[in-house]
């Protein structure tokens, strides 16, 4: 596990909701929740979205691994803290809900929260610049600052195709090993994190490492490719540079400080 993983210590969390707790809802869930919705909202607002397929799951505590999960059939622009489901291992819905989850999201999640006490949230997506490099023979390099960043942590799963079937677990979970990055080859890119801001910050590195990535390799002309020793090396100043671990939620949360604030000046009805 990265280092990039230690809780903070000391550090007041700052949170992305402001909003009272719902009659009969456990405090720490609706934290919980606010995160997900804020990190769905997010993911629309930086256009990481793939219309309702692809998942990002938080972990609620308790010893049945009960996760939360976007309900299938949803826009990321429409996922609120309400309406999150709650399902077991095994993609049953926990609670009431008139939404159901998307059977490719448990298949993968479930089976990650299932083996990996330390992901609590894991991400999934399709993103075009992940695709690609998840297309790429080499797979991600680690040859730009992100990519660099990345380095030892990454493992990579070959493609069986859509993955709902259970006896695929197994083997998803025996390529993510110990690493928190997971390469789907021909289909994207899943991160864990020991917290969903963990998760996201993990994310938001690959994500920019895939878009270098795609960008240089359409240029002209050789790469400069690093040693294996600063690769190494940057990996390793990764999880040294924020020892109390509260580097991902200070990101985070300014990432959802600057979606509510471009949102708040956008004043179009476009059904006008
Ligand atoms: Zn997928």
């Amino acid at each position: 596990m990265s280092t990039l993983d230690r809780q903070p210590a000391g550090v007041a969390q700052v949170g992305v909701g402001t909003r009272a707790v719902p009659p009969g809802m456990d405090a720490t869930e609706w934290s919980l929740r606010l995160d997900l919705a804020a990190c769905y909202q997010v993911f629309d607002f930086l256009g990481w979205h793939e219309s309702i397929f692809n998942h990002i799951s938080l972990r609620v505590p308790g010893a049945q691994h009960h996760y939360l999960v976007n309900p299938f059939g949803l826009n990321y622009a429409e996922v609120t803290a309400s309406n999150l489901i709650k399902v077991d291992l095994a993609g049953v819905n926990v609670d009431a809900s008139p939404w159901r989850g998307n059977p490719a999201a448990f298949a993968i999640h479930g089976a990650i929260h299932s083996a990996r006490d330390d992901a609590q949230c894991v991400i999934h997506t399709h993103t075009t610049a992940a695709m690609a490099v998840a297309c790429k023979r080499a797979g991600l390099r680690h040859d730009d600052f992100y990519g660099a960043l990345l380095h030892g942590d990454v493992g990579y799963h070959d493609f069986e195709g859509i993955t709902v079937r259970t006896d695929e677990r197994d083997r998803l979970v025996a390529s993510l090993g110990r690493h928190n990055v997971l390469v789907l080859r021909n289909h994207g890119v899943l991160v864990t994190g020991t917290s969903l801001p963990h998760a996201f910050f993990r994310y938001w590195t690959l994500q920019r490492a895939c878009e270098v990535q795609a960008a240089s390799l359409a240029m002209e002309g050789p790469d400069v490719i690093l040693d294996e020793a600063v690769r190494r090396q940057s990996g390793r100043d990764a999880s040294a540079f924020d020892p109390a671990g509260s580097l991902p939620r200070v990101v985070f949360d300014a990432v959802v400080r600057r979606m509510d604030l471009v949102r708040s000046r956008q004043t179009v009805d476009w059904r006008s």
